[in-house]
């Protein structure tokens, strides 16, 4: 099985379940942190979690996202772990430690979820090394680095172009791409929920 994961490195990318790990941040910190769980925070949750996205998308408009070369929006500072820290330090100039904190922390989780299994993996630690960082797991965890030559033979070699219709759209039974995109929709369905949910509580 894991031999799929190997050979489809960029037929499933995240993308849904950076919403959901930016509002469990949310919503698993903020309490302890003095917050009150509402539906608001939690859609803030999943902002932040999902921002260095949307940052990459005003950088890279360029980019044609359902291309193969969908995984160059990683190549910037907005999936660097630098940028939590930048936020963290911008919010703390004009809100508080605990606002800063969290916002941060639910912005980290996206390039760690990017770094991770699939996908061609990250460039961490933009503007400092170009290097591209992954991690796949076979048992147990296998990290890898990659230079950028290494990666774009990759992506002429196996990527596909409709890799999204495929992955999110098409249930399709080639490699792993069923249960993924089940597990994509249903991030996305909690996501959604859990908002509904402080909002009817
Ligand atoms: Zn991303």
């Amino acid at each position: 099985m894991n031999c799929l994961i190997f050979c489809h490195p960029d037929k499933i990318n995240f993308v849904f379940e950076h919403l959901l790990a930016g509002e469990l941040v949310f919503l698993f910190l903020g309490k302890p942190l003095g917050f009150a769980v509402t539906p608001l925070f939690l859609i803030v949750g999943a902002f932040w979690g999902f921002a260095p996205d949307i940052l990459s998308y005003f950088l890279n408009r360029k980019l044609n996202y359902r291309s193969k070369f969908f995984h160059l929006h990683r190549d910037n500072l907005s999936h660097s772990i630098f940028l939590p820290l930048i936020i963290f330090l911008v919010i703390l100039l004009i809100g508080g430690w605990k606002d800063s904190l969290l916002a941060s922390l639910a912005a980290l989780t996206h390039p760690l979820l990017d770094l991770f299994g699939i996908g061609y993996g990250v460039k961490l630690f933009l503007p400092f090394s170009n290097k591209t960082y992954k991690l796949f797991y076979r048992g147990k965890f296998i990290y890898v680095m990659r230079d950028n030559a290494a990666v774009e033979r990759e992506v002429c070699r196996i990527g596909e172009d409709d890799w999204f219709d495929r992955s999110y759209i098409t249930f399709n039974d080639k490699g792993l791409s069923w249960w993924w995109g089940v597990f994509e929709w249903t991030c996305l369905i909690i996501a959604i929920n859990l908002p509904i949910f402080y909002f009817l509580k």
